[in-house]
């Protein structure tokens, strides 16, 4: 069983490599951002509540995404991987609690670290609709004001890998592919 929490800023290659770890190990990539931008181009009324703060590149409320996750989550007997959340500390608290309610303990929380400059580079070159200049600066702040100290949360459980996400796919997938067998294993 394999249970994985991805962190790192936007444009880390979370959303690469929970999407290659997940066809590996043949569970499902749990990815908030994607599940938002479907709300919101189904124009649901979460998708409605949330596209104001997406587009600025504000975090949505931590109750919307705790209520969304417990959803996600409540139904994954085979494990998962989390790309996207936890984001906030009340998040992280959120879904130990949750995790504890569903007997489902996560092996390890994975970082990928990259340099800002490289950060930009990539988000530019994503063309997304909310990666503009601007929301890319703005998001680095609130990973760095909101999203940061969950490094300190996780490595004070001794549950965190930190790894540098600057690097080649391939390389990089590799790399993450062992340090999961190896959580596995011990
Ligand atoms: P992402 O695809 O992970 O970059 O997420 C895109 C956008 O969705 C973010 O900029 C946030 O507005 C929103 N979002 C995704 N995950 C979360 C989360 N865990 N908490 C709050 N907002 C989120």
């Amino acid at each position: 069983m394999t249970r994985l929490i991805f962190l790192g800023p936007p444009g880390a290659g979370k959303g690469t490599q929970a999407g290659l770890l997940a066809s590996d190990f043949g569970i499902p990539q749990i990815s908030t951002g994607d599940h938002l931008r479907a709300e919101v181009k189904a124009g649901t009324e979460l998708g409605l509540e949330a596209q104001g703060y997406m587009d600025r590149g504000d975090l949505v409320p931590d109750p919307i995404l705790i209520t969304l996750v417990r959803n996600l989550l409540h139904h994954q007997a085979s494990g998962w991987i989390l790309d996207g959340f936890p984001r906030t500390l009340p998040q992280a608290e959120a879904l130990d609690q949750l995790l504890t309610d569903l007997k489902q303990p996560y092996d390890s929380v994975i970082s990928l670290d990259v340099p800002d400059d490289v950060i930009v580079e990539r988000l530019l070159s994503r063309g997304r609709s909310d990666d503009t200049p601007e929301t890319i600066r703005y998001r680095l702040d609130v990973y760095r004001q909101q999203t940061q100290p969950l490094i300190e949360y996780y490595s004070r459980r001794r549950c965190l890998q930190q790894v540098d996400g600057n690097q080649g796919v391939e390389q990089l997938h590799s790399h993450l592919h062992g340090l999961v067998i190896a959580a596995k294993a011990s």
